[in-house]
């Protein structure tokens, strides 16, 4: 039944969503994104993500990471600021470091957190304070949800609105289903989820669902199994960091951020098929796919 319940995310449904460019507006106006991804033998996840957001219209992105990494993602990202870390080495208890990410959260709109971020000891203090701390929206993925199992009690009691992205792996940590589980009953997962803890869930796969604190459900119309290819969910926390940063409300952002994030999978599966489709493939038709929706 609850099948019936979900409304289909198309291109009409978006089209007031994302607003038009006005023609005095300057780079203040369309966000300052954090990003906090990334770790050793990681850089990727924290590089696609960063030029996801970028090339979804962010005004200003921000990369938070390993102080060791800095160089490497500096030369890599032309356009981000980065603001490195220090991670304690050895058996240092200290995370001073952690200090640096924060200070740069009080001056963001949105922070987006964990793909390629690790599961560290550090991750966990990072995913816990900015649950504690964060004045704006945040938004959970990869490694972030890996540890957050840990602090299910203080992701109920968050003021800042989050929004989750797990693939069924790490819905299955997340609530101690089994990945099948959650495949026959992916609707109703969310959902459950979504309510529980006060968030909008995005639950990743083919037909992506979306479902929010008042039990609504949205279901995506794009993408194709060639998405299915390492990279590709980072992709997707870029765009939807992007879209929150902008001001879009968190739900429009959500459902916008899938059906775009799929419809550049569908065009970049045009040019390269299936197959041998890489998530950067998918990052370089995201702006053109933008300006066709808007
Ligand atoms: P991740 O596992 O975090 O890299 O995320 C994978 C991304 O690719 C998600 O956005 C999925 O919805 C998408 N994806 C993976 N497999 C498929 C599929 N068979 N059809 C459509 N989208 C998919
Ligand atoms: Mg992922």
């Amino acid at each position: 039944k609850s099948q019936y319940e979900a409304k289909l995310i198309t291109e009409k449904t978006l089209k007031d969503i994302l607003p038009i460019r006005g023609l005095n507006s300057h780079k203040g106006n369309y966000g300052r994104a954090l990003m906090i991804a990334g770790s050793r033998g990681m850089t990727g996840a924290a590089i696609l993500a960063s030029k996801a957001a970028l090339r979804s219209g962010v005004g200003m992105l921000h990369l938070a990471i390993p102080e060791e990494l800095n160089d490497i993602l500096e030369t890599q990202l032309t356009e981000v600021m980065t603001v490195p870390f220090q991670v304690p080495k050895g058996n240092a208890k200290e995370f001073t470091g952690v200090e640096d990410i924060m200070g740069s959260l009080q001056r963001s709109n949105v922070v987006a957190l964990g793909p390629g971020l690790g599961r560290s000891k550090e991750t966990e203090v990072i995913v816990e304070r900015v649950l504690r701390e964060a004045k704006c929206p945040v938004i959970l993925d990869a490694d972030a949800l890996n540890v957050l199992p840990k602090m299910l009690k203080l992701l109920k009691k968050v003021k800042s609105r989050c929004i989750l992205t797990p693939h069924p792996g790490e819905m299955a940590k997340l609530t101690g289903l089994s990945i099948p589980e959650i495949n026959e009953n992916r609707i109703k997962v969310a959902k459950d989820f979504s309510r529980k803890y006060g968030v909008i869930v995005v639950l990743k796969g083919a037909s992506t669902v979306i479902t929010d604190e008042e039990g609504h459900v949205y279901l995506n119309t794009t993408g194709n199994p060639g998405m299915a290819t390492a990279g590709s969910g980072d992709v997707l926390t870029g765009i939807i960091t992007a879209l929150v940063g902008q001001k879009i409300n968190l739900i429009g952002a959500a459902m916008a951020g899938v059906y775009i994030h799929g419809r550049s999978g569908d065009e970049a599966a045009k040019i390269t098929g299936e197959y041998g489709m890489i998530a950067s493939d998918m990052v370089r038709e995201v702006p053109r796919i933008i300006t066709e929706i808007v």
